[in-house]
């Protein structure tokens, strides 16, 4: 390949197609690097849990957190949309999937013990994690272990786990009889997200950052917004916009009884901050059912 580009470089007297391939060589050298060092990243302790809250645009009182992972690994901080699709090629996503489940029943009970029992605590999972034929048999037995109740928890996935339709319908139904919660992350973003619903009994709709990005300058929007919240309230799914970043969408959202997740309330945080937040935040009130708070 190298030799095709000098070659070519030379035919062209130009410098494009070499450049080309020296782009592409460094992209490739930075994921095997990469690769490699998500192999070390769970034995040295490089992943952590962020949260960031579920807000109840009604009322602007937290209902829940969002356990999203990073990586400081020893190219510094990489975020998930690098490493998350290296970690599902590799397989590497079943192990570290497992580990972020485990680590969010912890924080949870940390949670728990500050007076921050969430209503709910959410988890994302990679369809790669349900091509394991035993993987409610292993999520049970994280929560048997860890003594935390899957009642309080609720499972993101993407319309992408339904590409293998029988396999995902019999493991959401597991993972259901678990007590667990289902969401369907990324709603309206790509091309099948009807037939997600159509196939399974959801919990929880997640729309899509970019059905509230222009919100604001293309009313249009707004009705198909409108329409698919309509869709989630008949199907008895609870509605969460994701990515509101303005005080404006927060406002012309009020209206539809939602919940609003985004950068307006928080961005995800670390365990210490997120029980400062809850101390000290305006967005923070009593939703918390007393039966958790046992
Ligand atoms: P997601 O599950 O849809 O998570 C929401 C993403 O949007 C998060 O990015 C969050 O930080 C970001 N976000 C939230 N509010 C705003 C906002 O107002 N503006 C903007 N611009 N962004 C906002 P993050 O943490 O980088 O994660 C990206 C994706 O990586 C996640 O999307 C999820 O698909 C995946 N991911 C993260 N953690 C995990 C994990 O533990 N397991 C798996 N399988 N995937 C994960
Ligand atoms: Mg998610
Ligand atoms: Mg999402
Ligand atoms: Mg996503």
């Amino acid at each position: 390949e190298a030799d095709f580009a000098m070659y070519s470089a030379k035919q062209n007297g130009k410098n494009n197609v070499q450049f080309f391939t020296h782009e592409l060589d460094s992209q490739m050298m930075r994921k095997s690097q990469m690769e490699q060092a998500l192999k070390k990243a769970l034995d040295e302790q490089q992943f952590s849990l962020h949260y960031q809250p579920q807000v109840n645009l009604a009322n602007s009182k937290v209902i829940g957190y969002e356990a999203l992972l990073r990586w400081q690994s020893p190219f510094g901080n990489v975020p998930p949309s690098e490493f998350i699709p290296i970690a599902e090629e590799t397989g590497l996503i079943v192990p570290i999937g497992e580990w972020t489940l485990r680590q969010a029943c912890r924080d949870s009970k940390e949670f728990c013990a500050l007076g921050h029992a969430a209503e709910k605590i959410s988890v994302n999972v990679s369809a790669r994690q349900f091509k394991d034929p035993d993987f409610s048999e292993k999520v049970r037995a994280i929560f048997e272990q860890e003594q935390v109740d899957p009642g309080r928890f609720e499972i993101e996935i993407t319309e992408s786990v339904m590409l293998d339709i029988e396999q995902s319908a019999r493991i959401i139904c597991e993972l259901k009889e678990l007590g667990l919660r289902i969401a369907i992350d990324d709603f309206g973003a790509g091309y099948s997200s009807l037939n997600v619903v159509k196939n399974i009994e959801i919990d929880t709709l997640k729309i899509d950052k970019s059905l509230i990005d222009e919100v604001l300058i293309n009313r249009r929007n707004l009705f198909i917004l409108a329409a698919i919240i309509e869709v989630g309230k008949n199907l008895d799914a609870r509605i969460v916009i994701e990515g509101i970043e303005l005080e404006e969408q927060a406002e012309l959202l009020q209206p539809f009884g939602i919940l609003g997740q985004g950068y307006l309330f928080s961005r995800p945080l670390p365990p210490e901050k997120l029980d400062a937040f809850l101390n000290e935040s305006e967005y923070v009130g009593a939703s918390t059912p007393a039966k958790l708070l046992e």
